[in-house]
């Protein structure tokens, strides 16, 4: 989050704003960001709809969602005297590729690269800048990707850039869902754009395809199942029951993404530095379970998949290595047993479970008796359990 400040406010007239308008979407368009749209920086009408949200739990351990709600829900909190959000859409869309292989862990295709983050803030403050020169020295404002209490899908939503999908992603008929969202917060005023119509219509595409269960009704996900928020957010121990449907997901999931109709058509991002970094790109989960710290950071340097930690992330590959159930997967899950990190041993364990067989089980035992830590011992207890069921059909 940053800001860019000018002295005095003035009010431009409506033909200087129309023209300005036009301008600044003709810029942002050459910075990149296909998709502009200005709406006015009203309280948003989500307000309740996100409190209601938030008081059935769906934001599980994301505390912060919880903190600076005036701030969320009203743009005047962010920038006093705030009258317009300039909204911003960059494609990140990636060519599609072959699935990849049980052995192979998938990563969420918005993260196969270099981090947004860093990507967009260059290109937002290009944007501002031309604005404040634009305007001579009368505007206030500040922009955002992603790092400021704001919602920004509600706001995106409003400046006609898409509507608010069952699946709770932003869609544009034009662009599917495969962008980022950025914004600018001002106290310029602008003609503003129509919000986008819904065009879901009887569609159930995504609900049926989620793997966790995550809808407990159109237009609302519960992210305590969600494997984006498993995989990302969720810092302890996944719950048993949603290990098996994070299937071969490492570091988020774009299922209810892919399965959507409206992004059958979109092009893909045209953008060099999002393209597909080395490695990132279904990596062999044998490379990744023995990653250590040193190997990791070299590995997901300015990557998102930096952020659940070496620990989080390999307990996210031992979940995918116990969903491929392949014996031959054995010797990396026993070193994985060992590892520094309970997290880790704990779901390398409910992995072998996983697999099965006497191997297995001798090496449980094995690790049963150095193990001091009370939930990885738990994690063993029901992997022995699960051994003697066998492996699932
Ligand atoms: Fe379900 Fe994956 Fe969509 Fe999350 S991202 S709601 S797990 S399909
Ligand atoms: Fe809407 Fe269908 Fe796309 Fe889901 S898959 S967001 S229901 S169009």
């Amino acid at each position: 989050m940053t800001s860019g400040r000018w002295s005095s406010p003035t009010s431009l007239s409506s033909s200087s704003s129309l023209g300005l308008k036009e301008e600044i979407r003709s810029q942002a368009t050459d910075l990149g960001f296909g998709l502009v749209g200005f709406a006015p920086a009203d309280p948003l009408e989500s307000k309740e709809f996100y409190a209601r949200w938030l008081a059935h739990g769906y934001a599980g351990e994301m505390g912060y969602l919880h903190r600076r709600l005036a701030e969320r829900t009203d743009p005047a909190h962010l920038v006093p005297g705030a009258r317009s959000v300039i909204c911003l859409g960059f494609n990140y869309k990636q060519p599609p590729t072959a699935p990849p292989t049980p052995l192979h862990g998938h990563i969420a295709s918005y993260a196969r690269n270099d981090d947004y983050h860093l990507i967009l803030k260059t290109r937002l403050r290009a944007l501002w800048n031309f604005i404040c020169e634009r305007v001579g020295g009368s505007a206030n404002g500040r922009y955002f990707v992603d790092t400021a209490p704001v919602l920004e899908r509600e706001l995106a939503r409003r400046a006609g850039l898409g509507w608010w999908g069952k699946n709770t992603c932003l869609i544009n008929k034009r662009s599917g869902s495969h962008f980022f969202l950025a914004e600018i917060i001002t106290d310029l005023s602008f003609p503003y754009d129509t919000p986008a119509a819904d065009h879901c219509g009887s569609c159930t595409r995504c609900l049926d395809a989620c793997p966790t269960d995550a809808f407990p009704e159109p237009y609302v996900m519960d992210a305590r199942r969600c494997i984006s928020y498993l995989t990302i957010e969720l810092k302890g121990y996944i719950p048993p029951d949603l290990r098996e449907g994070m299937g071969n997901w490492i570091f988020g999931c774009d299922v209810c993404q892919d399965v959507c109709p409206w992004n059958s058509k979109s092009a893909p991002a045209t953008e060099p530095t999002l393209k597909t970094r080395e490695g990132l790109n279904d990596p062999p989960l044998l490379d990744l379970i023995g990653l250590n710290q040193e190997a990791f950071n070299a590995r997901f340097r300015r990557n998102p998949a930096k952020r659940p930690k070496r620990r989080g992330f390999l307990r996210n590959v031992a979940v995918a290595l116990g969903n491929a159930a392949d014996p031959s997967v054995i010797p990396a899950l026993r070193k994985a047993l060992i590892d520094s990190e309970p997290l880790v041993r704990g779901h390398a364990a409910w992995a072998l479970g996983r697999i099965g067989g006497e191997e297995v089980k001798e090496c449980l035992r094995g690790a049963m008796e150095a193990e001091e830590d009370s939930q990885v011992r738990a994690e063993i207890d029901a992997a022995l359990a699960a051994s003697a069921v066998g492996p699932p059909k």
